[in-house]
């Protein structure tokens, strides 16, 4: 019998939503009406495929109410954000408005004697493999591009937003995208790496944990398929003597907190200059006790659960763990009653805290964070280094100079100063090490979901 995907709200643990997962046959027929639809696509004027794009994101504005609603019973996140539309309209925008600077060909040379050029094509069928945590903002990260380039796009969205597919493939459609050009299909795990070993697609783009990004990229091997995969991380954030305290707290935990901290690029750890730590610490610790846990359909709510309660009993382990190694919890579990012991996890503030305990070297993902103090440059560099991810890294100081020069020794994919967690779509978005390999974003994103192509065309002979 097949086994149904099902998504388990974590508002209250009922089956929000099930899908059966297509058959490897129905799989495979998907990605042929792709292939047969895609040229059509790209034929159609670049003017025209930014249009429909745009006009698909339109749509999905339009249905904010019903979105926001089902996002709150999916993943948990309190209706009172209004979902993830700030973002999706700023990168899809900026993402059309320089398509066709991004996508124009690179003249060489166009002579009486040669014309020489790189264009750049589309992969074909490009696949998206997207997570739950910003559901709509990271698949349609790589769908935006993706499309206006020329390519058609399958998506198979994570079990926990099921049902995010189905509205993107609806606007998408709506505003005019053909149906085999945009697909979103439900697939397991077996059967999504099927589809990529059977060499179906030109570009795959995994947003997700190191875990599934590994294998991704097993079941590609040997196929020579382009990746992007863009995996987990433990962002730090690194607080010098001359930051701006206040500013410096407010970001940072929100940071760590935004999203029940089931952000990629949320703060995970946080190094202090030794002179500021106690008063940073007291100032983290306030501003965490002002948040609200509770049920994500309450307006006071600003900590929904976390998303499931297999993410929040991870959570839970690393910090009970931290604690047995002799970290101290700064948070008092009674101003946050909602805690049931399941998905509703109550914020926690670590000190005491040192990279022997997981909570300070592998991904929580939720809301903890463990702040250390440390008495140079020198030593924060070391610990923001020791660390198997490098996504992003966030500086506080008034010294440019100072942070220029400890940026550029940082192993990471983008470097913040007096900002974090925030993606910014005019740069663009990469990690290395075990956060994976690919790019994102900005006129460089192009370049992933496109492949060159060389011309070198003799006008005369020699
Ligand atoms: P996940 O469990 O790896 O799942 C991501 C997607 O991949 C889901 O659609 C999932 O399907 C699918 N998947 C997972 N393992 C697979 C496998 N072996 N074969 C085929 N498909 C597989 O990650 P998640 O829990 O959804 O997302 C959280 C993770 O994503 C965190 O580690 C976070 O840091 C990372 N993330 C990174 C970025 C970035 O930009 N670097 C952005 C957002 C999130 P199912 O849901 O059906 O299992």
């Amino acid at each position: 019998m097949t086994k149904m995907i099902q998504c388990i709200s974590p508002v209250d643990g009922r089956v929000y939503a099930e899908r059966a997962p297509l058959s490897p046959e129905a799989a495979a027929a998907s990605v042929a009406r792709a292939k047969a639809a895609q040229g059509a696509w790209a034929a159609r004027p670049l003017e025209e495929r930014i249009r429909l794009v745009q006009a698909g994101v339109a749509n999905l504005n339009a249905d904010k109410d019903r979105i926001v609603e089902e996002l709150a019973w999916q993943m948990g996140r309190p209706t009172r954000f209004g979902g993830e539309f700030g973002g999706l309209n700023e990168r899809s925008n900026f993402m059309a408005g320089i398509a066709a600077e991004a996508l124009a060909p690179m003249v060489v040379e166009d002579s009486g004697t040669f014309a020489r050029r790189i264009e750049f094509a589309p992969h074909g069928v490009v696949f998206v493999v997207a997570p739950w945590n910003y559901p709509y903002m990271t698949a349609m990260n790589t769908i935006v591009p993706a499309l206006i380039a020329g390519n058609a796009v399958i998506l198979k969205h994570a079990s926990q937003t099921l049902v995010v597919g189905d509205r993107i493939a609806e606007a998408l459609h709506k505003a005019g995208v053909p149906e085999d050009v945009f697909q979103n299909i439900v697939l397991d795990h077996s059967g999504t790496e099927k589809l990529i070993a059977d060499r179906s697609f030109g570009f795959v783009n995994f947003t997700g944990s190191v875990g599934g990004g590994q294998a991704i990229e097993r079941a590609a091997a040997g196929t020579f398929t382009a990746l992007g995969l863009e995996l987990g991380g433990k962002d730090p954030g690194y607080v010098m003597e001359d930051a701006d305290l206040d500013w410096a707290v407010d970001t940072l935990m929100d940071g760590a907190m935004y999203n029940a901290g089931q952000c990629c690029c949320g703060i995970e750890r946080i190094y202090v200059n030794h002179k500021l730590f106690d008063d940073f610490v007291e100032k983290a610790v306030r501003w965490v006790n002002t948040l609200k846990l509770g049920n994500p359909f309450d307006a006071e709510t600003t900590l929904g659960p976390m998303a499931n309660k297999r993410f929040a009993a991870t959570v839970r382990a690393q910090t009970e763990e931290a604690v047995a190694a002799g970290a101290k919890t700064l948070i008092e579990r009674q101003n946050f009653p909602a805690d049931d012991g399941g998905a509703y996890l109550m914020p926690q503030v670590l000190v005491n805290v040192d990279h022997s305990m997981r909570v300070m070297t592998e991904e929580s993902f939720g809301p903890v964070v463990g702040i250390m103090p440390v008495k140079s440059d020198e030593e924060a560099l070391a610990l923001m280094n020791d660390s198997p991810y490098g996504l992003t890294a966030s500086l506080w100081t008034q010294d440019q100079d100072r942070a220029w020069n400890i940026a550029r020794k940082i192993d990471t994919g983008t470097v913040f100063m007096n900002r974090a967690d925030y993606l910014d779509p005019a740069i663009c978005w990469t990690g290395c090490k075990d956060t994976g390999r690919g790019v994102g974003l900005s006129k460089l994103g192009y370049q992933s979901v496109t492949r060159p192509r060389s011309y070198h065309f003799r006008k005369v002979k020699a």
